[in-house]
């Protein structure tokens, strides 16, 4: 089966991997601030705290902004649910933004209509969780002028968009928002198994991240609220959690974080010969404008004269791992529980209804990528 996405691993990354094995530390050593040190050298942030996946980071960039129970956090209802989930970890309201049908990403104008009406009732939200959808950047510089005029945090969630360029500058490097969040799951731009990261400009959210991730315990003397006791001493400052990275994970990831613009090369590759083989084909194509910006996490076609369940089903028999991104957010019974009703979000649900995510990562061969698009070629065109 062709998967849809998948890792990439070679001999270097897996003698990082073991070096560290045959060393003193598994966690807590150097590889850990080595590999925040080269994620910060990469994405031009000048902090980063690794955590044990995307999810950990979303859900301590909250808490380190401080949301609780009596804020709102909005997100885009296109997502992974953990775009959502890390606001109600910390007992916040969650309300969604409908996408734009062509950038796919949380449309500008709803926006723009929703702080309007937030604001008139006295309901704007505490942050907005970005999503970088497929692994192209939202248009961030737009995004921070409304959120800054209305004292809006904005935590970019980067899971697809390492590797990625806005503007001239990399996602990551928090040029237009308060915290950027990376996961290195397998199926992203890198990967270390499980885990993310958490990147920022500003030094007091910076700590608090850290915090937050490690038990709420420093060991540093300036943080601490009372005289040390002696060099064994720690406080807790806070409630925190075990959300920490191991030093297997970062070897791991800085070997991949090497290979990384390799990869984003090859992703960039196929989603160009994409774009050449598909273009007769009865569907709609990604924005051909983000072909030397994003970093081709996923590349999703929508049908526009064809049966999604049943052209899925079909490639799926002849071996093609074709996936859907994604469910709405508000769908999900969680959320439905808490009022969302389908309709609310037309541009996500027509698009949920239509899409398809066809195979793009490093490995994938040219061979490969014919196939696909020859199987696809023929269903398309009714000779199936
Ligand atoms: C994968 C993903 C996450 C979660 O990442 P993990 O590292 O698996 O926790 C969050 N948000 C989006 C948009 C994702 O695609």
């Amino acid at each position: 089966m062709i998967s849809y996405s998948k890792h990439s691993i070679n001999q270097q990354d897996i003698d990082a991997v073991v070096n560290v094995l045959e060393r003193e530390f598994l966690t807590q050593g150097e590889q850990v601030p080595k590999f925040e040190k080269a994620l910060c050298d990469y994405t031009g942030a000048t902090f980063c705290t690794a955590v044990n996946s995307a999810t950990s980071g979303l859900h301590v960039a909250c808490l380190a902004l401080g949301v609780g129970s009596e804020d709102i956090v909005w997100t885009s209802t296109n997502s992974f649910a953990a775009s959502a989930n890390c606001a109600r970890y910390c007992q916040a309201q969650v309300d969604f933004l409908d996408i734009d049908p062509v950038t796919r990403n949380i449309s500008i104008s709803s926006l723009v209509d929703k702080i309007e009406k937030a604001k008139q009732q006295n309901k704007l939200p505490r942050a907005i969780v970005v999503v970088h959808f497929s692994g192209a950047s939202c248009d961030m510089e737009i995004i921070h002028q409304l959120c800054r005029v209305n004292n809006i945090s904005i935590i970019e969630d980067a899971a697809h968009a390492l590797g990625a360029t806005y503007k001239d500058s990399k996602v990551g490097g928090c040029k237009y928002s308060d915290m950027t969040v990376l996961s290195f799951h397998p199926v992203k731009s890198m990967t270390t198994a499980e885990g993310g990261a958490v990147t920022t400009n500003d030094p007091s959210l910076a700590q608090k991240v850290a915090l937050y991730a490690k038990h709420g315990i420093t060991r540093d003397p300036k943080l601490m609220q009372s005289e040390s006791d002696g060099p064994w001493f720690y406080q807790q400052l806070c409630l925190g959690y075990n959300y920490r990275m191991s030093d297997l994970q970062a070897a791991l990831g800085i070997s991949q974080l090497s290979r990384l613009d390799s990869f984003i090369e090859r992703r960039r590759y196929l989603a160009s010969r994409y774009f050449t083989l598909l273009k007769n084909l009865p569907l709609k194509l990604p924005k051909i404008d983000d072909l030397p910006t994003s970093c081709w996490h996923l590349y999703m076609v929508e049908l526009t004269h064809h049966n999604r369940s049943e052209i899925y089903r079909k490639l799926h028999q002849r071996n093609i791992g074709v996936n859907v991104h994604y469910i709405p957010i508000h769908f999900h019974p969680y959320y439905q529980q808490l009022g969302f009703k389908k309709g609310q979000f037309p541009n996500a649900e027509e698009f949920y209804h239509n899409a398809l995510t066809l195979p793009i990562y490093v490995d994938l061969t040219d061979e490969q990528q014919d196939y696909v698009v020859h199987i696809l070629t023929e269903l398309l065109t009714d000779h199936g």
